[in-house]
């Protein structure tokens, strides 16, 4: 605040001004020697009046009473000395009276103005003021005394009058000096215009004090030197209205501001004024007059006690204040502190709490003063948090101690708080136990996020791979000890479950997942537990588990709570896993028990998917085997090791053969025949199945034509998903001549899932050529009625899964029925039922009005020539037979 005290400099107006009245008045003064007359001296103080009057015209400065005065006393001086100077002019006596009256008014007036810009003083922010001020007043006025009222009283004898209007001036000066520095400490800013105003006034009475003392001595008062005085002291009062900074609004000073040292200064050089002169008179003057020591003395001692007095408010002011800092300080901190700082006794009763009381739980300061901590404990915290307190008031003094505790709020949410208790029990002001409460639930609830987070799989809320891993090892380290208790390891894939996150989106693929995750939580027991590794994989860890084939049941469960549909979005998605089982057997490790259930979960897929697979160790061989496979399928087709055989689809109706699916064989050099479902997977894998499955389709259709029959073609997902299928499709037919109708393309439900509008779009086209369209392996997939509408596809198979369980009361009979009837009303023209392997389901379906059927019991897939025999032999009307089949 020290910088309150800086003085702006002047702007360019009042320094021009300034400038331009010296130069012309020195040189005036100069050139013309004619100070007597007092032609330089009224002259110029027109001048300082005008330019007073444009400034304040221009301005408009306010207080409005302050300025209008100081235009008044301006005006006042100089009308008294143009008044002489034209009384001498016209050669008349120049009036005394009437140029001191002017003055008196002009210096009255100038104090009132002085008075009147003095802002508001308020005791509180300037107690030194009246004290300040009496010790001016005493310097000034002994000043007065000694060196203009006192040499008055001492020279020739002056008449009442003379003496009277003598006197009055000094005294004026010291009012008008008290006045002045009254109003260059009562202000926190220097403007320019009051530092002007100020150098005025004491110019002013300067020059007035050293005319009448060269008066008194009985030099000439019309000096050059007094001339050019009063033109300056009406020069700087005409600057003051001229300077922008009239228009300030002058503030009260801060109290720091109250002690700057220029005050001080000021103050000391005033002080001093009195014992100095006492002192010169003492040792100057060989015969002092008694009253002017007495004078001095009196003044001494006054000054003295004013300056003593002075001093005390000063350590008492100053004491207060950095008391009142402190405290302020103090105050500020616990008040706007987050913690929440209370002061409790040892018996936990509350007696002061911060309003942070309020933010942190919603509670009311106040209304809790009085009241137990404990109360708003948690209610298993309660015995703890009295014991920590109890602990806390044990300890040493001001000693502290940490704990933790939990408060309920007032909308009774919990939150955790660390408390940091101070004892102050026997403390003057506290006497208790500070506690500074930190509330510290998110810090905690982060924290347990993150640990969750790095062992938690964020989609399923279930244990992650390295939980999981770390589980199996407790579980097996536990088995090592207590060899009764044994352990499995379930892996859990989903079917295809890609071409529901690349047909629904991400969204649907997250949904099923989450769902799926629940279920496999349902199907286990409370000790077991439930991991995603990733993707679509999950695994089940068991333990105790007692009962051999337990590990079998609790799988098969899983599949079977999983076939249940699942909602997502609008439309319900049956899920389709394979399960893999390890039981851990001698010293197993865990790297070893979850590749074993991997192993077997793969098993189970090679094995048809949807079904579940118990780990054995030649297994591991055929894992090693997958390899080769895949090697010696590369070669497979350019070494004609690929044939097509016939599987017959009958009219259950007529037992007529209307035509055959064609089924792929290889022939393995070393391995012999390898069943398609060994192999075509890893064809899928590798990207194999697109040749392959062209061969065949190429295969196919030439044969059917030759046969005269219809053929059924499997298409896998990735083949029909592969560029070029619909041209190879077309080339087929073109090259074998076989008529549109004559084939039917098999896909299964999970393939026409994936990319939904280019499956649309590839159906229809094939539809525009002709062909017909088979829904395979119906029900098994992520079935679903809007894709059956959506797709209009001619053909259902109906999966042998369901055929097997026909039994008049099974879930597959009732599966049968729904298909049938779904199919008539979705406009299917043939439903096929797959694998008929006894009368009884023949029979079934027969009554069901099931048209079209295949199986061993009908037919196993035959070799070309055995497949156009059977046409040839028990089919005299072979045109006949076809045309049934694709009806
Ligand atoms: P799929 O399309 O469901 O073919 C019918 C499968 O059921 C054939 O097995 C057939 O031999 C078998 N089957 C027929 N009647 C019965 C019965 O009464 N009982 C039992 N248990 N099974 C019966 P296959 O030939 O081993 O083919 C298995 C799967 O391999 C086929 O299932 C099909 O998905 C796939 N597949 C076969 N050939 C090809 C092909 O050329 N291309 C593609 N992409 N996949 C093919
Ligand atoms: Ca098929
Ligand atoms: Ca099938």
């Amino acid at each position: 605040m020290g910088t309150a005290m800086q003085i702006r400099a002047l702007s360019p107006a009042p320094v021009a001004f300034l400038a331009a009245v010296a130069v012309v008045g020195t040189g005036w003064a100069l050139l013309l020697h004619e100070p007597g007359s007092g032609a330089l001296r009224a002259g110029l103080g027109v001048v300082a009046v005008v330019a007073a009057g444009i400034g304040l015209a221009h301005r408009r400065p306010t207080p409005r009473l302050a300025w209008g005065l100081h235009l008044g006393a301006l005006a006042a001086l100089v009308t008294g000395d143009v008044l002489s100077w034209w009384q001498r002019e016209v050669g008349a006596e120049p009036s005394p009276a009437v140029h001191d009256t002017l003055f008196v008014l002009g210096v009255g007036a100038l104090g009132l103005a002085l008075l009147a810009r003095t802002p508001e003083p308020t005791a509180a922010r300037d107690p030194f003021g009246p004290l300040d001020a009496a010790i001016f007043s005493v310097g000034a006025a002994l000043l007065t005394w000694t060196f203009l009222v006192d040499p008055l009283l001492e020279g020739p004898p002056l008449s009442r009058v003379d003496l009277a209007w003598a006197s009055s001036q000094p005294v004026m000066a010291t009012v008008l000096l008290v006045l002045g520095l009254r109003l260059l400490f009562g202000t926190a800013t220097r403007s320019p215009t009051v530092v002007l105003a100020l150098a005025g006034a004491v110019v002013l009475l300067g020059v007035e004090s050293a005319r009448q003392m060269v008066e008194v001595d009985g030099g000439s008062p019309d000096a050059v030197a007094v001339q050019l005085g009063f033109v300056a002291a009406y020069a700087l009062l005409g600057a003051a209205a001229l300077d922008p900074s009239a228009r300030d609004r002058l503030a009260p000073p801060s109290p720091a501001a109250q002690l700057h040292r220029w005050r001080i200064v000021v103050l000391v050089v005033t002080a001093l004024v009195p014992p100095v002169i006492l002192l010169a008179q003492v040792l100057g003057a060989a015969n002092p007059q008694r009253d002017d020591v007495v004078a001095a003395t009196a003044a001494t001692v006054a000054v003295f006690a004013l300056a003593l007095g002075r001093l005390s408010l000063l350590v008492g002011s100053v004491q207060t204040r950095t008391v009142q800092e402190g405290e302020d300080r103090f105050e500020a901190l616990v008040e706007y502190s987050t913690d929440v700082i209370s002061v409790v006794d040892s018996e936990g009763m509350i007696q002061y709490v911060s309003p942070a009381f309020r933010t942190a739980l919603g509670r009311d300061p106040e209304g809790h003063v009085g009241t137990a901590l404990r109360r708003i404990a948690h209610p298993d915290e309660v015995a703890t948090l009295t014991t920590h307190l109890f602990q806390a008031a044990s300890r040493p003094r001001h000693s502290t101690s940490r704990f933790e505790t939990r408060l309920i709020a007032a909308d009774g949410t919990i939150r955790e708080f660390e408390v940091v208790a101070a004892n102050l029990v026997g403390d003057d002001v506290v006497d208790g136990l500070a506690l500074t409460m930190r509330d510290i639930t998110d810090r905690k609830t982060l924290a347990a996020e993150l640990s969750h987070q790095a062992f938690h799989d964020s989609l399923t809320g279930l244990a992650n791979r390295a939980l999981f891993a770390d589980r199996v090892d407790h579980a097996l380290h536990r088995r090592r000890r207590e060899p009764q208790c044994s352990v499995a390891v379930l892996f859990v894939d989903l079917d295809d479950f890609k071409a529901v996150n690349d047909g629904l989106g991400h969204g649907a693929g997250d949904a099923l997942l989450r769902a799926v995750g629940q279920r496999i939580v349902r199907c286990l027991r409370a000790g077991d537990t439930a991991a995603r590794l990733g993707g679509d994989e999950f695994a089940v860890l068991l333990e105790d588990d007692t009962i051999d084939g337990q590990s079998t049941t609790i799988a098969n469960r899983i599949l079977d709570a999983l076939r249940v549909p699942v909602p997502v979005g609008d439309m319900e998605l049956g899920v389709v896993a394979s399960i893999g089982v390890a039981v851990a057997m001698g010293d197993a490790s865990t790297v070893g028990l979850l590749r074993d259930a991997d192993i077997a979960m793969y098993e189970a897929k090679r094995a048809g998917k949807g079904r579940v697979c118990v780990f054995d160790p030649a297994m591991r061989d055929s894992a090693s085997d997958r390899l080769a496979l895949q090697t010696d399928l590369s070669v497979a087709l350019e070494n004609d090791q690929l044939r097509v055989v016939y599987q017959p689809i009958v009219d259950l109706v007529t037992g007529l053969v209307g035509g055959a699916e064609a089924l792929v064989r290889w022939r393995h050099p070393d391995r012999g025949e390898i069943p398609p479902d060994s192999f075509i997977p890893v064809a899928e894998q590798t990207g194999l199945v697109v040749p392959i499955g062209e061969w065949v389709l190429h295969q196919a259709c030439r044969q059917a034509a030759v046969s005269g029959s219809t053929v059924g073609v499997n298409v896998s997902g990735v083949q029909f998903a592969a560029p070029g299928f619909l041209d190879s499709v077309s080339v087929a037919l073109a090259q074998s001549g076989l008529p549109p109708r004559g084939l039917t393309v098999e896909i299964t439900e999970t393939a026409l899932m994936a990319d939904t509008e280019a499956t649309a779009h590839l159906l229809d086209q094939l539809r525009a050529l002709g062909v017909r369209i088979a829904i395979d392996d119906f029900g098994t997939g992520y079935c679903s009625l809007a894709y059956l509408q959506r797709f209009a596809v001619d053909v259902v198979k109906i999966d042998r899964a369901f055929v097997a369980e026909l039994d008049g009361a099974s879930k597959g009979d009732r599966l049968a029925k729904t298909i049938l009837q779904m199919a008539e009303s979705l406009d299917v023209t043939t439903v096929v039922a797959e694998g008929i392997e006894t009368e009884e389901q023949l029979v079934r379906l027969q009554e069901m009005g099931c048209r079209k059927g295949q199986g061993f019991l009908l037919s196993r897939p035959l070799e070309l020539e055995e497949y156009q025999l059977l046409l040839r032999d028990h089919l005299p009307e072979v045109g006949e037979g076809a045309a049934v089949a694709a009806s």
